[in-house]
């Protein structure tokens, strides 16, 4: 089978391994679809590890090994990590930094014609597809889940006035979900000028570029992984507001704050990742078409083709959802 390898810094080079092979309980599934996501470009410009990147994965299940709740040929998406829901962290709700959440995996990565799903992902992460659903749209469960854990965790009133940073996939897609909720006031920056025009066919109250006339929000979240986004959020949320970072930022940002911000009853609050809980819940949320997902979608790419794929994911511009299509 052909897999694309992430060679740091920023290659990508197309290469031949082995079909997976399974162990009881396993399953192979054929990749139809996978999309780019801000943790895989975040792993593109930091990482120091050669591997097959790609989560957001949906495809065809194509062989199982011994008893299991699928038998071959179901549409489905698979999450590749999977909590203990019996840790610590898990009992807390912190189900993504449960240690066997981080050690789950499927293998080896969604920019890949076939992966494995493990027991555990595939008894408790492995999601049948409603027929409506195209695999496209379905890879969209895992971000859409993390936005919304991400909301769950911040618990918005609904008179909540919120800024959104980084007008991306991830800012859409909170957006979207905070509208769902009766949200009334969203606005968002963004820095590019590209995507504050894109921005315009979702339900955003007011698009600014960053420093320009805002005001105090409740709830500022910040969907980019760079300091001068997060300070955009710190400016901008009043007192008893809350300050959310939904990016993961390079490991040696340092931000500069005010002790009396937390004093004043602002909160500091972030997200990392989704649980198999969210991911069926925006399976259902997708079933009833209580989210239109395909607006997201911009641009899709065979495999051959990765490089200039995240090459445009990398730039944003017009670009947003960017999908791989393993098998062409
Ligand atoms: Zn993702
Ligand atoms: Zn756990």
């Amino acid at each position: 089978m052909k897999a694309a390898l992430f060679y740091p810094p920023l290659d990508f080079r197309l290469e031949e391994l082995p079909l997976p092979e399974l162990q009881e309980g396993e399953a192979l599934l054929e990749v139809k679809s996978c999309g780019i996501c801000g943790t895989d470009l975040f792993k593109v410009r930091e990482g120091k590890k050669s591997q097959v990147l790609g989560h957001e994965i949906s495809g065809v299940i194509r062989e199982v090994k011994g008893i299991s709740p699928f038998s071959g040929g179901e549409r489905v998406f698979v999450a590749h990590h999977i909590p203990c829901f019996l840790c610590r962290y898990c009992r807390h709700g912190n189900f993504s930094l449960c240690s066997q959440f981080q050690q789950t995996n499927i293998y080896p990565g969604g920019f890949s014609q076939f992966i494995r799903i493990p027991r555990v992902n595939l008894m408790q992460g492995t999601i049948m597809l409603p027929p409506q659903l195209s695999f496209d749209e379905a890879t969209l469960v895992e971000p859409f889940a993390c936005v919304l854990r991400n909301i769950k965790r911040i618990k918005p009133h609904p008179e909540d006035e919120i800024l959104v940073i980084g007008g991306g996939p991830a800012g859409i897609m909170h957006v979207i979900l905070l509208r769902l909720l009766g949200i009334k006031r969203i606005d968002v920056v963004e820095i590019q000028e590209e995507r504050r025009g894109y921005l315009g066919k979702f339900p955003v109250d007011n698009i600014f570029s960053p420093g320009e006339g805002k005001k105090e929000y409740d709830i500022a979240i910040v969907c980019a992984g760079n300091l001068p986004a997060i300070q955009e959020g710190v400016k901008n949320i009043r007192r008893g507001g809350i300050l959310n970072i939904f990016a993961q930022a390079p490991e040696d940002t340092r931000l500069d704050i005010s002790p009396n911000q937390i004093y004043f009853e602002c909160t500091f609050l972030g997200t990392y990742s989704s649980s198999p809980v969210e991911q069926r819940e925006i399976m259902e949320l997708l079933k009833e078409r209580k989210i239109k997902v395909s607006s997201l979608i911009t641009h899709t790419f065979p495999l051959s083709r990765i490089r200039e794929a995240i090459n445009i994911a990398l730039k944003g511009k017009e670009s947003c959802k960017i999908i791989i299509h393993p098998r062409e």
